[in-house]
């Protein structure tokens, strides 16, 4: 029997997000600067080497996928990619195969998605309003979203909004986007911004809109009841008694959540980052390329990189200078 993924302080491994590009057809402002220099395509992994990478990380444990990037759908041939995760879920093996999106091209893949077995979608969207979408987006154009997530509803995916709460942008906007995401039964989650990369000359505390704070704003407009759902991950959620629906709060920044952390994240190019919040990485794309056909080296390197999952990030706004900063970018992750 394969012995399943556990770290050094006895949290079992059993959800990992991957990135499939670094690119994307947004620059959001939080995120990227407006001229990204992208990898060179030999950098990252092959459909064929993702399909290993994964499936690998299945046969040790692993129940749930996120696919993310960049933008995961303008991976070409992306959905060659789903499908071909497809087997685990049928399996029983793989218990979810979701994504996070920023929207803009489910109009094209909605129903290939479902088809391939995913059945909740994460889809990012920072404010209803057209100018300040583009503004906040630079290339992205709120009608094409809109038109996705119509898609994704009407092929029966469950959508999650996921804001990032940026003060001074949408502070206001926090009862038009409860109210739409309730006429729509959306759940809807806000992410803190937090100190990744270098996106030019946005000023990061500037944009940081405590989460605490928007509680706060939302027990003076709504009846909130906390609920005790723990994913493994950062976000805590409450339900509003007025529209039924659930409210998340991911807060790496204000709150330590590291000590139920079940999650692992993979780069386009095979890097495996334990934690988001480090530096820290282990490269596995040469244990799986230099070893076509066998993939004991590639699980022995996947043990090797979870028995170095650190305990916690460093993330700090505390002392009002961007400490614990981390230098390479969301989308390289994957958020
Ligand atoms: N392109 C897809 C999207 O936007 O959903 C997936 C990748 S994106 C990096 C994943 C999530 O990270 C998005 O919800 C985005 O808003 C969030 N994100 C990006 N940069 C961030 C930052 N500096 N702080 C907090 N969240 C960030
Ligand atoms: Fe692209 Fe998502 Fe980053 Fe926006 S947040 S630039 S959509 S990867």
């Amino acid at each position: 029997m394969t012995v399943p993924l556990i770290d050094p302080f006895q949290r079992p491994i059993s959800y990992l997000r991957v990135s499939v590009t670094d690119r994307c057809d947004f620059r959001c402002v939080y995120c990227m600067s407006e001229n990204m220099t992208f990898l060179p395509k030999k950098e990252l992994l092959t459909l064929e080497e993702l399909d290993r990478m994964c499936s690998t990380f299945v046969r040790l444990g692993v129940e749930k996928l996120r696919i993310t990037g960049g933008e995961p759908l303008v991976r070409r041939e992306i959905m060659t990619f789903f499908r071909s995760m497809t087997r685990h879920l049928e399996s029983g093996a793989l218990k979810e195969l979701t994504l996070t999106t920023n929207g803009s091209q489910l109009e094209r893949f909605a129903d290939d998605l479902y088809a391939a077995g995913v059945r909740r979608v994460n889809i990012s969207l920072d404010t209803l309003d057209e100018e300040k979408f583009a503004d906040i987006t630079r290339w992205g154009r709120l009608p094409q979203v809109l038109r996705g997530i119509d898609a994704a509803q009407k092929a029966g995916l469950r959508v999650k909004i996921n804001t990032v709460a940026l003060k001074g942008f949408n502070e206001d906007e926090l009862v038009t986007l409860t109210e739409w995401c309730a006429s729509r039964d959306m759940d809807l989650t806000w992410i803190e911004v937090m100190p990744m990369g270098d996106i030019g000359n946005e000023d990061r505390l500037g944009q940081y809109w405590k989460l605490d704070d928007l509680r706060q704003s939302y027990a003076q407009q709504y009846t909130l009841s906390d609920l005790p759902e723990n994913t493994g991950g950062p976000a805590r959620y409450v339900r509003l008694e007025e529209t039924g629906q659930k409210i998340g709060f991911i807060t790496p920044l204000t709150h330590n959540f590291c000590e139920s952390c079940n999650r692992v994240r993979l780069t386009c190019t095979g890097e495996l980052f334990m934690c988001l919040g480090q530096e820290d990485n282990a490269d596995l794309r040469g244990a799986l390329r230099n070893h076509p056909g066998n993939d004991a080296p590639l699980e022995e390197a996947i043990r090797g990189a979870i028995r170095l999952k650190p305990k916690g990030h460093d993330f700090d706004y505390s002392r009002q200078s961007v400490d614990g900063r981390v230098s390479r970018h969301m989308s390289h992750t994957g958020g």
